[in-house]
């Protein structure tokens, strides 16, 4: 499909949804067949170990869809639940143990931990080749340097899952103007390190960016990593922009019923947006799902690299 595609006249256009769900099930079907390759060539089950401190109710919901989904795709879990008052030498130390575990090929630590603990410290003790999360120093650097040390690094898995999305649907991302808005490490910096890698022309906007609106306007593709429910509507589109959310935020709502609940929004606006974007992905059902399959795919590939065998897959 082409970026900035018309719709009958006379009707309101409304975008394409991208179905992260289903792209996420194709990937993890892609991680199964790679994961039992590596069973029947060298007898290596690809494992990775998932430790969680404290008793945050998402991380929990989150660390338990991995471990679900893990054992579907093929891939050994070994979990580690910490209680919230751990120490940091504590941490550190089962961190060494893991790094040292030959049968251990991804180490996933489930942030956000508890303030006592410095969460860089224990990023950068994860050995490189474990770091499936994508999150250590040396990986962030590899992605930040591109070309052929891309290839040795692992890339963050919500921004990889965001790009495997693009690419799937947007045919030739060269020249595309991009917006990321969001600089965080986990999601909007090394969004646009992939963007810049694709040969987009990319802009990162924050909270301190000027005329922020008139920015995203020029956008063919945005993908928005802000964690402000609803903030990008239609005005902030240019025609057919293809827009990826990113944001996962909580909002109370009230039911039929008069009673008080919650539902989970993206950063985007979605009813307002899709009459101007082309494309565009739901929360739920667009980013979230692809971030779990992403990070199966990155252990795979680390059980494939221990292994001495090149990448299953590349971006
Ligand atoms: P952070 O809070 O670390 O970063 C948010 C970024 O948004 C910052 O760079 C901040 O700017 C910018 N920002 C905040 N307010 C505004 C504003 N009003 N205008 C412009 N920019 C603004 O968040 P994360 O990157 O970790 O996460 C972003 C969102 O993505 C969240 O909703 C989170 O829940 C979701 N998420 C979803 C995942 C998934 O699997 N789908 C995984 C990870 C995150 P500044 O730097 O100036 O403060």
């Amino acid at each position: 499909m082409n970026i900035g595609q018309e719709g009958n006249k006379g009707r309101i256009k409304m975008a394409e949804i991208i179905d992260g769900k289903a792209f996420a099930a194709k990937i993890r079907a892609e991680v199964r067949d790679d994961a039992d390759k590596l069973i029947s060539q060298k007898q290596v089950k690809p494992c990775l170990a998932v430790v969680l401190v404290g008793e945050n109710p998402a991380s929990k919901v989150y660390v338990g869809q991995k471990s679900k989904m893990a054992a579907e795709c093929n891939i050994k879990t070994k979990d580690f639940k910490l209680d919230a008052s751990t120490d940091q030498e504590t941490l550190l130390k089962l961190i060494d143990e893991l790094n040292i575990d030959s049968s251990v090929h991804g180490i996933l630590v489930q942030l956000p931990l508890p303030e006592q603990i410095d969460e860089r410290k224990v990023i950068d003790t994860i050995v490189v080749e474990k770091d499936v999360d994508g999150f250590h120093a040396i990986n962030a650097g590899r992605l930040s340097i591109g070309g052929a040390m891309l290839k040795k690094a692992f890339i963050p898995c919500t921004p990889l899952g965001s790009l495997l999305l693009l690419k799937d649907k947007v045919e030739d991302l060269k020249g595309k103007n991009a917006v990321v808005i969001g600089r965080s490490n986990i999601v909007g910096k090394p969004m646009s390190q992939l963007l810049i890698e694709e040969s987009c022309t990319v802009t990162v906007v924050h909270s301190k960016t000027k005329e922020i609106e008139h920015v995203c306007a020029q956008a063919d593709i945005i993908v928005a990593a802000i964690g402000r429910a609803e903030m990008i509507d239609a005005n902030w589109l240019k025609e057919g922009a293809v827009v990826i959310d990113v944001g996962i935020n909580r909002i109370p709502i009230t039911k039929e019923d008069g009673s008080e609940g919650s539902k989970i929004v993206g950063d985007v606006d979605f009813e307002s947006a899709s009459t101007k974007a082309s494309m565009i992905t739901p929360v739920p059902g667009g980013v979230g799902p692809m971030t779990i399959a992403c990070l199966l795919r990155n252990t795979v590939t680390s059980a494939y690299r221990h292994a001495d065998l090149d990448d299953p897959r590349s971006i």
